[in-house]
């Protein structure tokens, strides 16, 4: 009898999407549902992530469940039997990047028919991109969105077994999933979700409408997870979330929240403890307070302000206003003097006026930020924004973008030359990009630092006198 498989043409949409339930959420635990181990002995996989931290913390679980299956990974493209793209959203040409490389993927699945073709992530969280993949993209075999990544295993069968194409994206808020296996990209420093999801709804993102609302995993579980990586070697986390801030809001028993994690944190025996994104408005006093014990909690501090200007940050639906970040800001270098900080701008929002621009450039001279990731504003579908007026010409917001950089990179210079002939502590990633002599890795502030070493020091925390200081580099001498 032939299974009915019309239960996976699921589409999402943005509509559903956009509803919030006071639902409580499941925590689902990995291991009921994985079942076919040796369902990929003699195939391989590869795995090509677009996007944010969030995507590859996804592409590490996403590897995981593979590699428990028993797939290995493809050294080449054209030798997988399983092409994976995990897709982000956040702007347009990064879709059409993704777009591009499933044309150019077409090719191989001409050349091997038996290749299964997948897209995950944020991409099919949108409902007109299900519908251009069924249209124009009929050769690819899988989708499956942001929050099903667990149940791989049984879309796998499926697509292998039965021939079906599988397109199931769940339009529903999310649940957590515990114990899914991950195969990290690093060995001495790992991504840990402490939440997922967004409740925020700034107006120019889809963010909440791609990876549903706001939930916290439960304290125990992240320390377990960080003890864990503590005992396999590990050096450095980073927390993930949207908005780490609000960690614990979504909490109906307990009134843990992020400070009290990063407290907890603190104690342990894991050397830096990072974390990624903040939202100024929910960026409360005891979390500057407990940043200043330092000790791992490393001085380094990525804060989005979007927008320079109280009526732009309005319509973005930031909640809150320029003075309330520049506060937020004096408080974090009174309480952690030697903290660096960085932070999201978004220019050519709609309706953004000269006047309104260059009180972004002014934001940015007074809160001596250290770097910046800079974009022009990308309409998204279903998002309110789309449907704001805007008369601004392209040319117009690149060269606003062009000023803004010049005066963001005056601060990377900035941030940098704070360390010139100082001695400072570098975790070794690996050699660097232009030679095999010279190593490099990250501060404590997060610079960027080459010097020349052995390569016994990867993944070893040294220390190192900076002799030479560039924009986006420092270069040192190793000390000792
Ligand atoms: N949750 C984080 C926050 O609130 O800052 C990060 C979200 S997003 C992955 C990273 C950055 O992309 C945002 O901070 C914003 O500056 C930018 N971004 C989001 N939507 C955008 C859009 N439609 N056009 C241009 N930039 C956008
Ligand atoms: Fe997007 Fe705003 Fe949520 Fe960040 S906080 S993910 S910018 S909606």
């Amino acid at each position: 009898m032939k299974k009915d498989y019309s239960k996976y043409f699921v589409k999402p949409s943005i509509k559903d999407a956009r509803k919030r339930k006071s639902t409580e959420t499941a925590v689902i635990d990995f291991n009921e549902y994985f079942l076919m181990k040796g369902f990929g002995k003699g195939k391989t996989y590869k795995i090509e992530t677009y996007g944010c931290q969030g995507n590859e913390a996804d592409t590490e679980k996403i590897r995981g469940i593979l590699e428990a299956l028993d797939f290995t990974e493809s050294d080449k493209l054209e030798d997988a039997d399983l092409i994976l793209l995990n897709t982000c959203a956040i702007r347009e040409n990064a879709e059409n990047r993704v777009f591009g490389e499933l044309g150019r993927l077409k090719q191989y699945k001409k050349n091997n028919p038996d290749l299964i073709l997948g897209i995950s992530g944020c991409m099919p969280q949108e409902e007109k991109v299900v519908d251009r993949i069924l249209n124009k993209f009929q050769y690819v075999d899988l989708v499956f969105g942001t929050h099903n990544i667990y149940k791989l295993p049984e879309y796998l069968e499926t697509v292998v077994l039965s021939k079906e194409r599988v397109i199931e994206v769940f339009s529903e808020e999310g649940n957590i999933i515990e114990n899914m296996p991950k195969i990290r990209e690093n060995t001495k420093k790992a991504w840990v979700n402490i939440m997922y999801g967004c409740d925020e709804f700034c107006t120019y993102c889809i963010v909440p409408y791609t990876r549903g609302k706001e939930r916290s995993r439960k304290s125990e579980h992240i320390l377990a997870e960080v003890q864990e990586l503590i005992n396999q070697g590990y050096k450095e986390v980073t927390l993930l979330g949207q908005n780490v801030n609000s960690y614990g809001n979504d909490f109906t028993e307990s009134e843990y929240k992020f400070s009290n994690l990063l407290e907890d944190l603190n104690k342990m025996d894991i050397d830096r403890v990072r974390f990624t994104t903040s939202h100024p408005k929910d960026f409360d006093l005891d979390t500057v307070k407990v940043l200043a014990k330092q000790g791992n909690l490393m001085p380094y501090i990525h804060l989005p302000v979007q927008s320079g200007s109280n009526e732009v940050l309005k319509r973005m639906n930031r909640k809150y206003t320029k003075e309330q970040y520049i506060e937020l800001v004096n408080n974090i270098y009174k309480y952690i003097p030697n903290a660096s900080l960085t932070t999201d701008i978004i220019v050519g929002f709609p309706g953004e006026t000269e006047e309104q621009f260059n009180e972004t450039l002014d934001l940015v001279e007074k809160c001596k930020f250290e770097g910046a990731f800079t974009f022009v504003y990308s309409p998204r579908e279903g998002t309110p924004a789309a449907k704001y007026e805007d008369d601004m010409t392209m040319e117009e917001k690149k060269q606003r973008l062009y000023k803004l950089n010049e005066l963001v990179n005056d601060g990377y210079l900035r941030g940098n030359l704070r360390f010139d002939n100082k001695i400072v502590k570098v975790l070794v990633d690996g050699v660097s990009k232009n030679s095999d002599e010279i190593l490099a890795g990250y501060t404590e502030n997060n610079k960027l630092v080459n010097f020349k070493g052995n390569e016994d020091l990867i993944g070893k925390i040294v220390e190192v006198r900076i002799t030479e200081v560039k924009t986006w580099s420092l270069k040192g001498e190793q000390v000792g």
